[in-house]
């Protein structure tokens, strides 16, 4: 994680340079209480933010789920297969039954 930390700062100070250029050093004059008001303020937006991205996974969980719900683990025609031995030549069910199944388990990290 400590590979991140650089791009963080570096969005940090992105950040107060924008201001900058936005509001001058304005800030750096305003009076204490605006000051804690803001920080408040900021510290009611980052839950906020973490509730609207919650609801974009929650979204991808349910098509995730959705997609797992559709597909049998194996292909009725090919019963004996699975994802992680399929037929060396796959009907059109296998192919999609297999090939999602992967991308569930190597990307998705899905059982
Ligand atoms: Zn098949």
């Amino acid at each position: 994680m400590s590979e991140y930390l650089p791009a963080f700062r570096r969005n940090q100070d992105a950040r107060l340079d924008s201001g900058k250029r936005t509001y001058g050093d304005a800030s750096f004059g305003w009076p204490v209480k605006r000051l804690l008001r803001e920080a408040q303020q900021e510290c009611e937006d980052i839950p906020n933010y973490a509730f609207i991205a919650w609801t974009r996974l929650e979204k991808l969980m349910e098509t995730a789920e959705a997609i797992e719900d559709m597909l049998p683990g194996s292909c009725p025609k090919h019963p004996k297969y699975t994802p992680d031995k399929p037929p060396r030549v796959c009907c059109e069910r296998c192919w999609m039954a297999y090939s999602v199944r992967a991308v569930q388990r190597d990307m998705l990290d899905m059982p």
